[in-house]
């Protein structure tokens, strides 16, 4: 029997996936092996991530001067892949709104000057800073964002205001679920396993004029852009198996109707949690309104032994993985692309019955 899995990461994937995946575990379509065993090389594979970046690039309507790469080493890799390769002047702007985002800034002072021109730790990290008119650097190389939040629910819904300067972000745990305008970014990348497939791949947009030889002295072979794009994520061995399933992802969510189609099911899912914990009075959400994610939903009752016991019942009656990030402790439900909406109905009714029988 399949739970219903509220996990960050890694996380719920669409059944269809998974029983396509399963039938041809053993005989990839005739070519009597899995994808698995299969080389990187072969034309059968090769069918594989071209088709994969093609449907990437229709979903997300990625611009002919950006590139894709399929790379491995998780997102945190990024954290010093980025500086390596777009740090030329040695500066850059980090926005610090949450764990990952810290995590990167951190990284980007190994490699020049990283400055943290806005932060919302001040309160926990449970809102998105003003960012429309911050202090950014003369010479930064790109200003920095972790535009989802994944351990405080938080989301960007609006660009920080660059001033001309590049804009990388971080979209780990938003990847996919809702259409967004790739021309705004010079680059673009998430690991996988929160919203589109199995752990291990990383997905890298980047603007075409961004890839080049001229990177950080000392920068490692497999940590240039340039060699990746070269050879069409296929330098070395990918994460072939990784990258079969995101591409049968995309072909789920085209599916479903695409990005514009994704948005409106997650806005309409993730309502009927955030509306349940405005009207509760036992549990309560721990972001800013405004700024709340539609992917990952921490929430607590403010009583740590009542928390522990909610997330020990809910459990056993089959909604797991609802104990929260460490560092904020309660509650987080994940509700990816993949999470029906009845997954969050049904956790809902659970709550609600929670509640009356504990109040
Ligand atoms: C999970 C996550 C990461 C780290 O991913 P790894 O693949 O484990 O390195 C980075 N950024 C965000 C936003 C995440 O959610």
């Amino acid at each position: 029997m399949r739970v219903y899995n509220f996990s960050a990461g890694p996380a719920v994937l669409p059944e269809e996936v998974l029983q396509e995946a399963a039938d041809e575990m053993f005989d990839y379509q005739g070519s009597g092996m899995s994808v698995m065993e299969m080389s990187h090389r072969s034309k059968v594979y090769d069918k594989i991530i071209k088709d994969a970046e093609a449907d990437l690039r229709d979903l997300m309507n990625i611009p002919d001067n950006y590139k894709v790469l399929f790379l491995q080493g998780g997102a945190s890799s990024q954290f010093a892949m980025i500086p390596m390769n777009l740090m030329k002047n040695k500066v850059a702007d980090y926005i610090v709104t949450g764990q990952w985002a810290k995590k990167a800034y951190q990284e980007a002072q190994i490699y020049g000057k990283a400055n943290k021109i806005a932060s919302s730790e001040d309160e926990t990290f449970s809102y998105i800073p003003d960012c429309s008119d911050l202090p950014i650097s003369e010479d930064a190389d790109y200003v920095y964002i972790c535009e989802n939040n994944t351990i405080y629910g938080t989301k960007f819904k609006t660009l920080p205001n660059t001033k001309g300067k590049d804009l990388v972000s971080d979209v780990s745990s938003c990847f996919l679920s809702e259409p967004m305008d790739v021309s705004k970014y010079a680059l673009i990348y998430g690991g996988v396993q929160k919203n589109i497939g199995p752990a291990g791949v990383v997905i890298v947009i980047i603007r075409e004029d961004l890839v080049t030889e001229d990177v950080l002295p000392g920068t490692p072979t497999m940590f240039k852009y340039k060699i990746h794009a070269d050879n069409e994520s296929l330098y070395n061995t990918p994460p072939a198996y990784g990258i079969y399933i995101c591409g049968k992802v995309f072909k789920w969510i085209k599916k479903q109707g695409g990005l514009a189609a994704m948005k409106e099911y997650n806005e309409k899912k993730a309502k009927v949690l955030y509306d349940f914990l405005d009207e509760s009075k036992m549990f309560k959400g721990t972001v800013r309104k405004e700024d709340r994610s539609l992917m990952n939903v921490p929430f607590v009752t403010g009583n740590d032994e009542l928390d522990a016991k909610f997330v020990k019942e809910a459990a056993a009656a089959g909604f797991v993985n609802l104990k929260g990030h460490r560092s904020v402790g309660g509650m987080r439900a994940s509700i990816y692309n993949a999470m029906p909406i009845e997954g969050v109905e049904k956790l809902v009714e659970f709550m609600r019955e929670f509640e009356k029988n504990n109040a």
